[in-house]
């Protein structure tokens, strides 16, 4: 499958659809426009890909819609050379947007088939993030501290163990709630011991699993 003039003219659409939405940061827009999101999706859903909309991948996971991709990304305000842990690798696409806005990017998939296609997938597209199989609850303690952590999947409470491996000053964007929806959360560390939270806008993710998920 090629990336074609029509692909790049779509995703130029889309980042446009995402900016009418109220992103406006033009680090998030440029990676929209540049990650071939075609090439991240089942064959059968090849028509859908510059829709504004989340698709099923392997494992009963899904691709996330961009405009929540292009949310978490700007809520993160990624500098060039932060590194990032990811929980929740799924498709790699948010992965990829993040390291084309510079990120150094650390992800966990729990799912064996997604974590195998995506450690072949990406490094063919350039991108190359750090890797892990694994329970994203624990996050990556030996690879810690880290100046940003995006979780992509819904989570039911804010893990300690990922707080813990931010940096002070460091910002973590996850989804709190349960089954029905989730409340998009950010965490900055203001030095050791502190922590200040804002909850933001509600979206619906597909759950993060663990021993204790919902
Ligand atoms: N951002 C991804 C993308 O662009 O394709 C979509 C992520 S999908 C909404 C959520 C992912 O989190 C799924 O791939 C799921 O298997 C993964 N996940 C769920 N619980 C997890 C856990 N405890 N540790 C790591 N990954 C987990």
């Amino acid at each position: 499958m090629d990336d074609t003039y029509k692909h790049k003219g779509l995703r130029k659409k889309l980042a446009a659809e995402i900016a009418a939405r109220g992103i406006s940061d033009d680090q998030v827009l440029n990676a929209i426009a540049s990650v071939p999101r075609h090439l991240f999706m089942d064959t059968a859903f090849l028509a859908f890909a510059y829709q504004d909309k989340a698709f099923p991948i392997d494992a009963g996971q899904t691709i996330s819609q961009p405009f929540t991709v292009a949310y978490q990304s700007e809520l993160l305000q990624v500098e060039k050379g932060d590194k990032v842990l990811e929980i929740g690798t799924g498709s790699g696409y948010q992965t990829s947007v993040l390291i084309e806005m510079g990120a150094k990017v650390y992800t966990i998939e729990r799912q064996k088939t997604l974590y195998d296609k995506a450690r072949h997938f990406l490094p063919s597209l350039g991108y190359n993030p750090k890797m892990f199989y694994g329970d994203g609850y624990k996050g990556l303690p030996s690879f810690a501290p880290f100046d940003k952590v995006i979780v992509t999947a819904g989570a039911p409470f804010i893990p300690e163990d990922l707080t813990k491996q931010l940096r002070v000053g460091g910002i973590m964007v996850i989804p709190v709630g349960n089954d029905k929806g989730q409340v998009m959360t950010t965490i900055i560390r203001t030095s050791e011991n502190s922590f200040e939270k804002t909850e933001l806008e509600n979206f619906r993710f597909v759950p993060l699993l663990g021993d204790k998920a919902w």
